[in-house]
């Protein structure tokens, strides 16, 4: 028998079925490269739902947590440790002048800047935030009250009070739904999750703007826009403006748990003691790890490398949509990309793991696609010519 079939009997076995599994059961895994148990080979353009960012197992990030865990895993937040101080200096020294909170999750960095908000707005009465349809913000209950899709509230029920949710790039119906309890409004820059939405500039302004006028804190989820990936160290440099609060997670830690929520200005201090904390946020391993992809990411350029070849896939795609009618739209930002068909893409996407390449389908019809920063032209062309390959079969 196959390995996978014993590990998939363990699973069903002894873990919750949370997840639509495809039976793929990875080994080992180098850069854009990933083996599975039984020794096959796959080109992996949606790494771990954009963890893997600069590839896997990136030398620089092994090489940092080798070091560390020699020293020291874990230390308590009521001391000081250098990897921490560190991390937040490149975040901010990357960013904006402020302060960070470290977490482990994405939708706890989400949770941080929602309290955050809530404490910054308590005394004048504001506790209202409002988020946009078809946005991801995680799985915690505030945050799936966050999230403006109905998917993943059914059942939980009765959700936290407060939330809104209005149509993304659209002011108009924002400035309808702010009141004088708005606390703040909650957005990705680029809608990953529901299908690469891409927030344009002029409506970023002016959520900016409105923020400003209105008090209102202004946070934009970077859990996955962040790191790279938009051709920016962050996404909201693409827009000339600067949030609030900004939350990371998933890339920043090179493939270690790790979340952060950056406060501009005075926001830093908006927190205080006893109001929020995290018993591994900002551990001296994962902050090591965090370090070294902010060093990679600089000493490899990987920005130039994620513009040219986020160009470079966009292109190859363009030639797919000449040549197969199904595919109606190519959205793409740097290396985040999104392909909308007229037909449902899960086969699509299981169609290519057979042939050796891994991607993503979101809300059915949108492959979404995001290989490392470090990806090669070699690597694109075989991944294009694997699409064209299960294109050509339907
Ligand atoms: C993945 C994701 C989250 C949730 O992150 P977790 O680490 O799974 O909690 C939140 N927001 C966005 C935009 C995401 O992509």
């Amino acid at each position: 028998m196959k390995k996978i079939g014993k590990i998939i009997g363990l699973y069903d076995k002894y873990i919750m079925q949370t997840y639509k599994r495809v039976p793929l059961c990875i080994e080992k895994a180098k850069g854009v490269k990933l083996w599975d148990v039984d020794g096959k080979e796959y080109l992996d353009f949606f790494p771990g739902w954009a963890v893997s960012g600069i590839g896997h197992c990136h030398p620089k990030v092994v090489a940092a947590i080798n070091k560390q865990a020699k020293k020291l895993l874990h230390v308590s937040n009521n001391y000081y440790s250098e990897p921490q101080a560190l991390l937040a200096e490149a975040i901010i020294k990357n960013s904006y002048p402020g302060k960070v909170f470290f977490a482990n999750s994405g939708a706890e960095a989400n949770e941080a800047a929602v309290k955050l908000a809530r404490k910054y707005g308590h005394d004048k009465g504001k506790f209202e935030i409002i988020t946009m349809t078809k946005s991801f913000h995680g799985r915690t209950i505030a945050m799936i009250t966050a999230t403006g899709q109905d998917k993943v509230k059914i059942g939980f029920e009765p959700l936290p009070a407060g939330f809104i949710h209005v149509p993304f790039n659209d002011i108009e119906a924002v400035k309808e739904a702010v009141t004088d309890k708005t606390a703040a409004i909650m957005l990705e820059p680029i809608q990953c999750e529901g299908g690469i939405n891409i927030a344009t500039v002029e409506y970023m302004k002016a959520l900016r703007a409105l923020c400003d006028e209105k008090d209102i804190v202004l946070i934009l989820d970077e859990v996955q826009t962040g790191m790279g990936r938009a051709g920016k160290m962050f996404a909201y440099q693409n827009y000339g403006i600067e949030p609030d609060v900004m939350t990371l997670a998933k890339a920043l830690g090179g493939g270690l748990p790790i979340g952060a929520a950056i406060a501009r200005g005075k926001f830093g201090g908006v927190l205080t003691p006893g109001t929020h904390a995290s018993t591994f946020g900002g551990s001296p391993i994962v902050c090591a790890a965090a370090l070294a992809v902010f060093e990679a990411i600089k000493k490899d350029k990987l920005l130039a490398n994620t513009n040219k070849m986020g160009a470079y896939l966009r292109k190859k795609l363009e030639a797919l949509k000449k040549k197969y009618h199904f595919v109606k739209e190519i959205r793409t930002v740097a290396l985040i990309i999104g392909v909308e068909l007229n037909i449902k893409g899960e086969d699509i996407y299981k169609e290519c793991m057979k042939e050796g390449l891994l991607i993503n389908c979101t809300q059915d019809t949108i492959l979404r696609i995001m290989p490392p920063l470090n990806v090669t032209k070699a690597e694109v062309d075989k991944a294009v010519s694997i699409l064209d390959k299960v294109f050509s079969k339907l």
